[in-house]
This record gives structure tokens, sequence and C-alpha cells, in this order.
């Protein structure tokens, strides 16, 4: 898959010139370099996972989506657990029908095996 500024829509180079931002409303991107803000935080991904688990901390309530082993189901945020000895954290989301637990990575990362597409609206 070609990879694109999610900004400007053009084709990131190989160069290495491309950033990996965290938007002001926490939307974690890869932009070009003519595409990066002021307000962006760029860092490398331990930075940004931390700063993310932090905000998850403060999200009880905020809604999630994703799909649950192909099934979309739409949800809350009960709470977050840290996980002993890991910078991840175990977030439970409560939707009508069912309790998820999904680590906090893969709410970074927008799924895993079992989660796909997962979107928390900070
Ligand atoms: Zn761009």
């Amino acid at each position: 898959m070609e990879n694109l500024c999610k900004r400007c829509g053009e084709a990131l180079c190989e160069d290495g010139t491309d950033v990996k931002v965290m938007t002001s409303d926490l939307e974690v991107i890869v932009v070009c370099d003519m595409c990066q803000r002021p307000d962006d935080v760029t860092c490398d991904d331990s930075h940004l996972i931390r700063m993310y688990s932090d905000a998850l901390l403060k999200a009880r309530g905020k809604q999630v989506t994703g799909y649950h082993y192909g099934k979309p189901f739409m949800g809350n945020i009960f709470g977050c657990a840290r996980i002993r000895d890991s910078s991840d954290m175990l977030v439970t989301v409560v939707s009508h029908d069912n309790v998820y637990m999904i680590n906090s990575s893969t709410l970074y990362n927008g799924g895993c095996d079992v989660y796909k597409n997962l979107h928390v609206y900070l």
C-alpha cells in the first residue's frame, strides 16, 4: 500500500523526511515535511504512546468504535488500568451488550488480530 500524506494526499517520499505527529486532538498521523504544523507533537513512538495513555486515563465515558472479530461495535470507556511491568494499559470499553478489554497500544495502533479499525473519540 502506498503511503500518502494525511494532509495534502501527496505520496510520501521514501527518504525519511515524512514525520509521524500527534495533532492537537490526539490523532496520530504521518505527514510530509511540508504539512507539519506548529501545534503538532513530533517524537518517537514510545513517547507518543505514553502521551496517548495519559489521555486515555482521563477519557472515561468517551466513545470507542471498531470491529471485534469482524463485528462492528460502539461503546464507551469505563476505565483504564495500568498493566504491571508494561507501558500499556488495559482499557475497558462497555457497549450495550458486551464488555471489551483492549490494550492501549492496540487502540493506539488502531487494531490487531482481534480488533480492527479502532477509533477513540477523545
Ligand atoms: Zn503533505
